[in-house]
């Protein structure tokens, strides 16, 4: 049976890996050489928007990488996945409440950062994760429509919005320093199921109209959250792979670790992000075309180790 299934997934990683680089190389000349004239070690350029040569088409011009074998985001199929138990995974800083929280329109979408008493900083370990990783930023994609903004899927269901807690591995200085080393990057994924029942897991709603233009931010120290209020439970069954960023440079450093229990949104909270601009003044909005590598590549996740845990201890 194993040796039969080994043999399928080898077939779509054949055809699947085929389709990508097609697809991929219908791109322009000309915006190949738009793309390569970028500076190395600036900023990276890349848009969610098709029109645009920095869009989700071309990512694979920005950085070779965006072409690679462990691309995220995948569906995530729960019946398939090798159930394996691991030390707990802890948070540090958990229900410690910040001084303030920083809120700033990256230009991609809408980031938070916390400031902790004393310089703290939140600090994740165990689960599969060998060694410490700190929390540096958290992050959150939606869509078009309010059923259209998660990147990853669960079982092929697409949830409204996603969250994403960001951490580098702690031997390294920063995101930036960490995200093209092996093990270099951790993140803690959660969906956003649309409920106008239930009272909103979105805490930010309210201070996303600060931050409507580029590179805008906005700190709040009065109304702030813990990391607890963000994930809501600390004890969650997630998902882990190993894969990558979502966005160029697509390093394929990351482990994932995507909780399978949604947190709650409402249309109202959907149509606050909505309003967020890019830096051209272009609305931020997650695009289809991100989603195909899903899709494409969904057999590699097969061939990688994934784990499910539901032990979450407070520290
Ligand atoms: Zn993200």
């Amino acid at each position: 049976m194993l040796f039969l299934r080994v043999g399928i997934l080898l077939f779509f990683i054949t055809s699947g890996d085929g389709f990508v680089r097609n697809f991929r190389n219908l791109a322009s000349g000309v915006v190949s050489e738009i793309l390569n004239n970028e500076t190395p070690g600036s900023e990276v350029t890349y848009s969610y928007d098709d029109n645009d040569p920095y869009g989700p088409e071309n990512w694979d011009r920005i950085d070779r990488t965006c072409d690679g074998l462990r691309q995220s985001p995948i569906d995530l199929q729960t019946e398939s996945v090798w159930i394996r138990r691991r030390d707990r995974l802890t948070i540090s800083e958990l229900t410690t409440r910040p001084i303030s929280i920083d809120l700033t329109n990256t230009g991609h979408g809408a980031q938070i950062a916390f400031n902790f008493p004393n310089a703290g900083q939140a600090v994740v370990s165990g689960g599969p994760l060998l060694g410490e990783y700190k929390i540096a930023q958290a992050h959150w994609h939606w869509g078009e429509t309010d059923g259209s903004g998660s990147e990853h899927l669960l079982n092929s269901k697409r949830y409204a919005a996603e969250l994403h807690v960001v951490t580098y591995n702690s031997r390294y200085a920063s995101v930036s320093d960490a995200k093209d080393r092996i093990k270099g990057l951790a993140v803690l994924g959660f969906f956003y199921e649309l409920d106008e029942t239930a009272t909103s897991d979105l805490l930010i709603t309210n201070w996303l109209a600060n931050i409507i233009e580029n590179d805008s931010s906005y700190t709040e120290a009065v109304n702030t959250f813990t990391i607890n209020n963000l994930i809501k439970e600390a004890q969650f069954d997630y998902l882990s792979y190993q894969g990558s960023l979502t966005t160029p440079t697509c390093d394929e450093t990351v482990t994932w670790m995507v909780s399978t229990k949604p947190l709650k949104i409402k249309s109202a909270d959907l149509a606050e992000f909505r309003k967020i601009k890019d830096k051209k003044g272009n609305l931020v909005l997650l695009d289809i075309m991100n989603l195909l590598n899903m899709f494409l590549l969904l057999p590699f996740t097969f061939l990688m180790e994934i784990n499910i845990f539901n032990l979450l201890q407070f520290v």
